[in-house]
């Protein structure tokens, strides 16, 4: 079982439904309009209040912990950009009555901290082509000390409690701590009407019948070399595409069996940025996975914001991984 009122668990746990709740309404809100217009503020506003909504929090439970946010509010602070921040402010303000487009700016740049022997790390919206898709994505809260993931949370909007896709539904919430497993509950009820039900991996072990998962961009992975990888394993179904850690979420569940994040022909030197990886790769685990880099090797945290020692990502459901990671040598990813 999982002690959801152990502090730092229940504060990121409250923080992450703030600010995917938050999210949800600026998607069902924004998006719709902003389709038609090749228009990429509605993610922006989310992104800038979603991390607003953390770091508030954040400092306001823990404030000397560390905060590594994928985003910073030197651009929302430019002339031009005023109209941004309001709409932020408005935004932010429901979850934090009064707020000033001057606090929004603070609370945003608690995430520019470098990480330290512990810290958090915050993708607030990971899967910033599928929010605009009006499809999947997440916001996604990790705990690392000393370079490994001690606590993950993840928000999916898109995804309902029993990992449907549901746009425009009431969302998911993930959440694992190493040792205490991966769980998941729905990301928009009252903390006192939680159930949290266990996440497992799938038993599957035949290579032939693996589900695979891989980017729904093509530029964030290898997509011809994630076919020849399914041809290895003697596979025929076509690989699920799909933005953001929700990838991680469906592993977990026993959703799919392999997620590939491959490197993309144009960006070899490419390293995965520690938001990205850190949340999905502990619930992975705590639900009995295998995360590691494309090499073998376990995904190191303590190399700042990228995951510099690692290549790329491979996670499987754990019966699978070394047929996986054989495979990937054979197809020379
Ligand atoms: P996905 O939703 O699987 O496409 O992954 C989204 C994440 O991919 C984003 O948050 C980016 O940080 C990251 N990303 C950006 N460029 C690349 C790249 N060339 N290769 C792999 N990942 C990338
Ligand atoms: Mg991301």
């Amino acid at each position: 079982m999982i002690n959801t009122n152990e502090p730092i668990i229940e504060f990121a746990i409250n923080a992450v439904r703030q600010a995917a709740s938050l999210a949800g309404d600026i998607q069902k809100e924004m998006v719709s309009v902003a389709l038609t217009k090749d228009d990429r503020s509605p993610v922006t506003v989310a992104d800038f209040s979603a991390q607003a909504v953390v770091g508030y929090l954040l400092g306001k439970k823990f404030p000397d912990a560390i905060l590594v946010g994928e985003e910073q509010a030197d651009v929302l602070r430019l002339p031009d950009e005023r109209e941004t921040l309001e709409r932020v402010t408005d935004f932010v303000n429901r979850e934090i009555p009064g707020v000033t487009p001057k606090l929004v700016c603070e609370y945003i740049d608690r995430g520019v901290d470098v990480p330290g022997e512990n810290y958090w790390t915050l993708d607030p919206i990971d899967g910033t082509k599928g929010f605009l898709r009006g499809a999947q994505y997440a916001c996604a809260l990790a705990y690392v000390e000393d370079g490994i993931v001690q606590l993950g949370v993840l928000g999916c909007p898109n995804m309902n409690a029993d990992l449907r896709e549901d746009n425009g539904g009431s969302g998911s919430l993930l959440v694992a701590k190493r040792g205490s497993g991966s769980w998941i509950t729905e990301l928009r009820e009252s903390q006192a009407d939680h159930r949290y039900s266990p996440l497992a991996v799938s038993t599957r072990l035949e290579p032939e019948h693996a589900r695979l998962m891989r980017s729904f961009e093509s530029g964030h992975t290898d997509v011809s070399r994630v076919d020849l990888f399914q041809e290895e394993l003697g596979g025929e179904a076509e690989p699920v595409r799909m933005d953001s850690q929700v990838k991680y979420a469906l592993l977990a569940a026993g959703r799919g069996e392999i997620y590939l994040r491959l490197l993309s022909p144009g960006k070899m030197d490419y390293r995965e940025k520690i938001w990205d990886q850190a949340a999905g790769s502990v619930i992975v685990e705590e639900a009995g996975g295998r995360v590691t880099d494309l090499d073998g090797n376990p995904l190191d945290f303590s190399q700042g914001r990228t995951l510099k020692k690692n290549r790329g990502i491979c996670a499987t459901n754990g019966i699978l991984h070394e047929a996986a990671l054989t495979a990937l040598r054979k197809v020379n990813a």
